[in-house]
This record gives structure tokens, C-alpha cells and sequence, in this order.
């Protein structure tokens, strides 16, 4: 099928060339803007009418100096709001500090996509489906907003409000991820259900972060997309396994639990009842992969 679409109704484009160029644009042009990164979630949207289309839209994308990733003993990485999807997947410190967050980013969208598309843009997006945000949540990401009036730090868990819907006020930028260090022989997975191939956007995420001691699992953080408003941890679930020696009785409860804090939706690509049995087999499977790799 050929779509044809009609002509954007016009909108001025603003390209500012420093950081703080840009907070003046945002507290300037507070309503009726868009700011645009990579533009793989915006652009589609715009041209599927998905949404109105702005009096302006602010570009961010020729910034310089915010596409860094840096990693500091003590402080943890430091992802800048411009870091594409690409960067993550290639950087050699993601892989081996924060190897979930690589195994996200593989999991997303196209070549073609990752290189433009960026870590940041995926979460202020805010689709439940969207890959990072169960692996920022089980990672403990802080967020370092800034806008004219100064900034602040906030915990991705305050975030996300609902589909579409973020904590940003509308003279905000998110500058920066930053990712606490994780303590020694921590494992992590995440695994991606989509319907048919890599490129699409999943059915269910399920991202597992977990540290077993002498056969003990001390910490676990479990974290589900695309199956409630928001990516939630399933805290419940967590606690069953904490400080237990895991075995396959164990690991089935805590899958069970799992499955029972999500609260999907049916829709063209999976019923509610088939996403929650994904998340018990999914929860299950990764718990037991990590559990059998230490
Ligand atoms: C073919 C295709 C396949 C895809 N597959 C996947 C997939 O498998 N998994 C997945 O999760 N996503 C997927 N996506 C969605 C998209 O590529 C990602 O969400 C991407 O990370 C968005 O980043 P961006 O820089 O392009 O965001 P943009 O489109 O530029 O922006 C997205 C939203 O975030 C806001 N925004 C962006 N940056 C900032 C900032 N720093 N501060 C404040 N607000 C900001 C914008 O205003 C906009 O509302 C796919 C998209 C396409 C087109």
C-alpha cells in the first residue's frame, strides 16, 4: 500500500548552537514547541498527524559536546542527552559496565535508526514498549533536567506519568543519564518479545539486574515494558528471591508474581492475557539464564 501524505502545515525551525541558546528558545517558547533530536519518533508522528503540529520546533541535534559516554570509578557513567542508540551499542565501557544496556540497544529498531535515534529521545518519548526504560529502571537511572531556571536530578522511576506522558516541564531538556555503578559480579539481561522481527517494538521487555553470592541471590531488580502505562518494577516479585538460594520451584513463584504486578492492554499485536504469560516464561527464563551463567 502507498501512503500519500499531505504537506505539513508550516512551522518556524530553530536550530540553536549552544545548550544555553537553547534553554532561552524553551523558556521563551514554552507552549506550542517541539523539541527534536533524532527525529525517528517525532518526524513519523508529525507526518501521520499523531499529534498537532507545532508553532516551532527547536532541534537540538547540532549541539556540540552532549553525544558523550563517560564512565568514572565511584560516579558511574554519564550518558549525554545526544548519544545515539549506535553510540551505546558501540561502546566498549556500556558493554562491559552496564552490559544490559548494550544488550537493549542491540535489540532496537534498525542500523539506519540507531544511528540517528538517541537513548534520551526513547525515554522522553515515554511508548511503554519503548527498550531502554525497563534497563534504565532496573540500572536506577538518575536524570539531569535542565532548563533557564537552573537543574535538577530526578530518579527515572519518578519519570514516566503514561503513555506519552513525562515529569518534563515544557522549558525543560533532558541533559543527561547518568547510571550509579554496579556493585561487583552484578548480571543483567533483558529480553524483547516482537511479533515478528528486531525492527519492531516490543510486545513485552522484561529486564532482570541481579547479583548471587555463594549461591544466594543478595540483590535482583526486575523490570517490565509494554505491559502497563509505564515500565514498572515488579518489587513483589523481587522480594520472593532476595536473600534465597534460587531453584526452578522458587524461580516459577517469583515469574508468577511478576506476571500478576503487570496490568497490559489487547491491541493489534497481542491480546492482555498473552503478554502477562510472556512475562512469567520471559521473567523466568532470564532469572534462570543469569542464575545458571554465575
Ligand atoms: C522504524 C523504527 C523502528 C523503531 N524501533 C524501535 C525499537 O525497536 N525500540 C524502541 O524502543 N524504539 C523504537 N523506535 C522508536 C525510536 O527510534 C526511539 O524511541 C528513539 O530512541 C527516539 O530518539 P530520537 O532522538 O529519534 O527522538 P525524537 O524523535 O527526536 O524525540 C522523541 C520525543 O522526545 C523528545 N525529546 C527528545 N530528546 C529530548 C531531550 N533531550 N529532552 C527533552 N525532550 C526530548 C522530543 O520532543 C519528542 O517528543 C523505532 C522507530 C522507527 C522509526
Amino acid at each position: 500500500m502507498v501512503t500519500f501524505y499531505r504537506r505539513l502545515p508550516k512551522f518556524d525551525y530553530l536550530n540553536p548552537s549552544d545548550i544555553n541558546e537553547a534553554l532561552t528558545l524553551l523558556a521563551k517558547y514554552r507552549n506550542n514547541t517541539q523539541i527534536i533530536s533524532g527525529g525517528t519518533d517525532l518526524v513519523p508522528k508529525l507526518k501521520k498527524r499523531a499529534i498537532t503540529v507545532p508553532e516551532r520546533i527547536i532541534d537540538i541535534k547540532n549541539i556540540p559536546g552532549l553525544d558523550y559516554i563517560s564512565y568514572e570509578k565511584g560516579n558511574g557513567l554519564k550518558i549525554g542527552a545526544l548519544a545515539t542508540i549506535s553510540d551505546i551499542e558501540n561502546s566498549t565501557v556500556i558493554k562491559e559496565k552496564c552490559n544490559i544496556l548494550f544488550q537493549a540497544a542491540q535489540s532496537m529498531a534498525s542500523p539506519q535508526v540507531r544511528h540517528r535515534g538517541t537513548i534520551a529521545g526513547n525515554i522522553c518519548n515515554a511508548v511503554p514498549s519503548a527498550d531502554s526504560a525497563p534497563v534504565l529502571l532496573v540500572l536506577n537511572a538518575n536524570l539531569k533536567l535542565q532548563s533557564k531556571k537552573g537543574e535538577r536530578i530526578i530518579n527515572i522511576a519518578e519519570f514516566f506519568k503514561g503513555p506519552g506522558e513525562t515529569i518534563l516541564k515544557p522549558d525543560e531538556l533532558l541533559v543527561e543519564i547518568q547510571l550509579p555503578d554496579l556493585p561487583n559480579g552484578t548480571v543483567g539481561k533483558y529480553i524483547k518479545l516482537s511479533p515478528r522481527r528486531a525492527m519492531d517494538l516490543a510486545v513485552v521487555g522484561v529486564a532482570v539486574l541481579a547479583v548471587f553470592e555463594y549461591s544466594t541471590c543478595s540483590d535482583i531488580r526486575i523490570a517490565l515494558g509494554a505491559v502497563s502505562p509505564t515500565p514498572v518494577r515488579a518489587t513483589a516479585a523481587e522480594r520472593l528471591l532476595i536473600g534465597k538460594k534460587p531453584d526452578a520451584r522458587l524461580i516459577e513463584k517469583v515469574a508468577e508474581s511478576a506476571a500478576q504486578s503487570c496490568h497490559p492492554i489487547s491491541d493489534h499485536r497481542a491480546s492482555a492475557e498473552y503478554r502477562t504469560d510472556m512475562v512469567k516464561v520471559l521473567t523466568k527464563r532470564a532469572i534462570t539464564d543469569l542464575w545458571k551463567s554465575v
